[in-house]
């Protein structure tokens, strides 16, 4: 028998026969991995565990832990219940089944209703079916051979899909027992490495997302390689829907939506409208000490300036059609860059004034599909924590690293562990259509912010292909308290516009030059902001940020007059204080303030208005116990300036 080496990822190199598969390698290693493993990585490239390994080769064993085990998981649990409605309800016809975050789902043509009695039935089919302990084999077939299985099958929208692919292709399927479904794979090589999955739910889809075709019906779930994994992926499930910030801000009375306002265009309320203030505050603090200057602009523009800038080529879908003022185009803004080039470009710049840098929470205007609008995420008036920095070249990097850093200081105020940055970069395939046919600039401001990101010692991925038109950008995301993931913002270098508006500077020796430009609003719009932070926190927001931050609870009527003191004595230092004096029991007022989520409760009665102290209930905390008012009062001033991030 002929021999080989298989190289391990620890540069070890064990020899085995030729044609030994990938799951014998785990084998042979231990019983431990050879039950986890559930995919390989051959020389780079996903394979299954029974591929045949004929000449030297580097491998890689994956658990259901890493990402690409993970969706191999997702992907063989999509089949396994496809098998299982199979069985159930022999009638139905499958079409696509496709794996998305941390879950898959399966579309069916079936007469019955999936009910939620059907969705546990078919989990226990599927249980049944993982522990028969059935083997997946992959087949390779011409596209007429897989035409006339399909067709055997009766599997029309199968049929349809393999009428689609290149008659030339090869295609691979997948089959355990008589269940036979198109896939790319790769799989677990067995059924019985299917362990922790759930179903989850069911909703309607159109063949194809077209609503003129069948509406088929949908079943979602998900599946982890441990017990643990995912009972803590079921709990965030459940905590999200809590949190979820539609939900929490009809609750809290954050903000609403009207139909006479239209949808996508929030109204905040009194509540919600205390977080955009406060986080104004925070966002002009913060740029005043990194040398901001605050401008404002106007929400209405002549097209002229959109056609300069471009926005009317690129970017016309997102835009609202022009109104006609005197003969003259206008057009309400989608972004606030050409506002802020002409607001650099009103006078003569000199290198000793820059950097330039232009902050605006501006408005905007953006056109989404009425499907696509969803609570504060996606919609169609936004207010931006906008910023643009114009500055040279030998001033770029140390520029681009203070945004970042900015975002960074954010990061801990809101308490946000989990990030990433992606820099996305041009494609060379892509210059001049795309992209700006810069070849040269784009690799010097692509190495500019990569020397920034490695100066900063910030932790980012790259990822090709994803710049914007204009330059290379940086997009940040973020992951709330329980995981959900939320694209944040974006922050992104500028080296084409800038010329295109005429913008200069005169250097030191007399000449014009055009400045970079950097586009960044770390954090986002206030819509998309705060309803992150709402599920973030879900509504236990940290006390600066609280709409409510103490309620005074008088025991009694007869206490009122000391109550209405204790209120005086906070709202003049600026605290957000409210009285509940109704003639409910002490018991349901503080049960009413706890669902308000107010941080702190002030009881008062005869003792307290007898010795000017608050009887303190602290959210998370309850009683902690009796105190002067006048210290209170220091107390929860000293907090409040100090943003501390409160227990969530
Ligand atoms: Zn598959
Ligand atoms: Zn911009």
């Amino acid at each position: 028998m002929e021999k080989i080496n298989i190289t391990l990822p620890d540069k070890s190199i064990r020899s085995f026969e030729a044609g030994t598969t990938p799951q014998q390698v785990a084998d042979s290693i231990g019983s431990g991995l050879a039950r986890a493993v559930v995919v390989a990585k051959i020389d780079g490239d996903l394979k299954d565990l029974n591929h045949p390994i004929e000449h030297d080769i580097n491998l890689e064993l994956l658990t259901g832990d890493s990402p690409e085990g993970h969706d191999t998981l997702l992907h063989s649990t999509a089949h396994l219940m496809a098998q299982a409605v199979k069985e159930l309800f022999p009638n139905a016809k499958i079409t696509i089944g496709p794996t998305i975050e941390n879950g898959f789902y399966y579309d069916f043509d079936v007469e019955t209703s999936f009910s939620d009695e059907v969705l546990s039935e078919i989990e226990s089919k599927m249980k049944e079916l993982a522990r028969s302990g059935q083997d997946i084999i992959r087949q390779e077939v011409s596209v007429q051979d897989a035409i006339k299985i399909f067709n055997g099958l009766d599997e029309s929208y199968k049929v349809e899909i393999v009428e689609q692919i290149n008659p030339d292709e090869k295609i691979s399927m997948y089959k355990q027992s008589e269940f036979t479904d198109l896939c790319r794979g790769p799989h677990v090589s067995n059924t019985s490495k299917i362990k922790y999955f759930k179903l989850l739910s069911t909703s309607g889809a159109y063949w194809r997302g077209n609503e003129n075709n069948k509406m088929l019906q949908r079943i979602y779930g998900t599946v982890f390689s441990s017990k643990d994994a995912l009972k803590k992926h079921l709990h965030n499930l459940e905590e999200a829907k809590k949190r979820d910030h539609r939900k929490l801000g009809k609750e809290l009375k954050l903000f609403t939506f009207d139909d006479e306002v239209g949808p996508g265009l929030p109204l905040w309320l009194p509540n919600g409208a205390v977080m955009v203030e406060e986080l104004e505050k925070l966002a002009k603090e913060s740029e005043q000490r990194g040398g901001y200057d605050v401008v404002r602009t106007p929400h209405l523009t002549k097209g002229t300036l959109y056609e300069k800038s471009g926005h009317l080529e690129h970017y016309k879908e997102s835009m609202y059609p022009a109104m006609d003022v005197d003969g003259v185009d206008y057009y309400v803004k989608p972004m606030n860059c050409p506002h802020h080039h002409k607001i650099y470009s009103s006078s003569p710049r000199s290198y000793r004034e820059l950097p330039v840098r232009l902050a605006e929470y501006g408005t905007c205007y953006r056109y989404e599909k009425s499907g696509q609008l969803f609570g504060l995420m996606r919609v169609r008036s936004l207010q931006m924590n906008d910023a643009h920095i114009y500055c040279t070249k030998e001033q770029f990097k140390e520029e681009f690293l203070a945004v970042c850093n900015m975002y960074l200081e954010y990061f801990d105020i809101f308490g946000i562990e989990r990030y990433t940055m992606r820099l996305s970069l041009h494609s060379k395939e892509d210059l001049g259509k795309k992209y700006v046919n810069e070849p040269d600039l784009w690799l010097e401001t692509e190495q500019w912010v990569r020397e920034a990101l490695v100066e900063g010692k910030l932790d980012f991925e790259e990822v090709p292909g994803e710049a914007a038109f204009y330059g290379p950008k940086i997009d940040v995301q973020v992951w709330s308290a329980i995981g959900k993931e939320f694209t944040l913002a974006t922050n992104q270098v500028d080296f084409a516009i800038p010329s295109k508006f005429g913008l200069t500077y005169v250097d030191e020796s007399g000449n014009e030059k055009t400045p970079l430009c950097i586009h960044r609003a770390p954090l986002g719009t206030h819509e998309r902001f705060i309803g992150f932070l709402i599920e973030h926190f879900g509504g236990n927001f940290p006390l600066w940020l609280a709409p409510i931050q103490a309620v005074v609870l008088p025991l009694s009527d007869k206490f009122s007059d000391y109550a209405n003191k204790v209120v005086k004595v906070l709202k003049d230092e600026g605290i957000r204080v409210k009285l509940n004096d109704r003639a409910d029991k002490i018991g349901s007022k503080i049960r009413q303030a706890e669902l308000d989520k107010i941080n702190f409760m002030l009881i008062v009665g005869q003792k307290e208005s007898d010795e000017e102290t608050v009887s303190v209930r602290k959210r998370f905390e309850g009683d902690v116990g009796a105190m002067p008012l006048i210290v209170f009062k220091d107390k929860i001033v000293e907090e409040i300036k100090n943003r501390r991030l409160t227990h969530r």
